[in-house]
């Protein structure tokens, strides 16, 4: 079975991830493997340079990183359902990349967006948009459209998941759960 998670910058899906990982589930960081194929090609240097590279360059090692992922049967991917480019928001599940990885289910990650503000601001491991508060909301609600449309373009259920402050676990306990209800769990 394969899961993809995606959520906009600092709404905590790694952090409720490696709550997963700890339990045996095998996650794999769509970022990563973006990020070692941009180090080979001399694009980018860390995974924060990756969304401000020209957008073809972007899809170039989108699409890339959606064939090493597809190595993987059983798997859950930790991802964007969009990127926040200077042109504008970039799918981050467009048809070639759904084409090749086929997902089971879709996992929208969500939090209150004044948390999400808190959680950039306090995260000094990562270089991320100083985003407004107006700003987070719409990435917010595009996120949850993007996944919508995957869903509908695939017909794979999308589930929102909710990481409200102090509950990463309780998040991961969802997804946990969910998991194993579908298709028999297999992950
Ligand atoms: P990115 O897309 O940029 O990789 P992300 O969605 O993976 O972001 P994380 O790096 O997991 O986000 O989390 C961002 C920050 O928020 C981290 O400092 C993390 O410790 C904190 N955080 C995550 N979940 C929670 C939570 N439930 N309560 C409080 N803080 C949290
Ligand atoms: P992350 O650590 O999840 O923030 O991933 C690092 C970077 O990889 C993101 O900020 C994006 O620039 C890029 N990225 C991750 N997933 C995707 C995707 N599905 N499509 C395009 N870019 C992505
Ligand atoms: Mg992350």
């Amino acid at each position: 079975m394969r899961v993809i998670i995606g959520g906009i910058p600092g709404v905590g899906k790694t952090t409720v991830l490696d709550e997963l990982v700890r339990e045996g589930y095998r996650v794999e960081n769509y970022g990563d493997v973006m990020l070692k194929e941009a180090i080979s090609r001399e694009y980018a240097k860390n995974r924060d340079e990756l969304r401000k590279l020209p957008v073809e360059e972007q899809k170039e090692i989108q699409k890339i990183a959606a064939e090493k992922l597809s190595q993987f049967d059983d798997v859950i991917i930790d991802t964007h359902f969009s990127v926040s480019t200077k042109d504008g928001y970039l799918p981050g599940l467009p048809i070639p990349v759904l084409n090749v990885l086929h997902p089971d289910l879709l996992i929208s990650m969500e939090a209150d967006p004044l948390d999400i503000f808190e959680r950039r601001k306090n995260d000094p491991m990562r270089n991320r948009d100083k985003d407004s508060l107006e700003r987070i909301r719409a990435h917010l609600e595009a996120n949850r459209s993007y996944g919508i449309t995957y869903s509908a373009m695939t017909g794979s259920p999308l589930l929102v998941v909710m990481n409200e402050n102090g509950k990463a676990k309780e998040a991961s306990e969802k997804i946990a759960s969910v998991v194993r209800q579908c298709n028999g769990g297999n992950l």
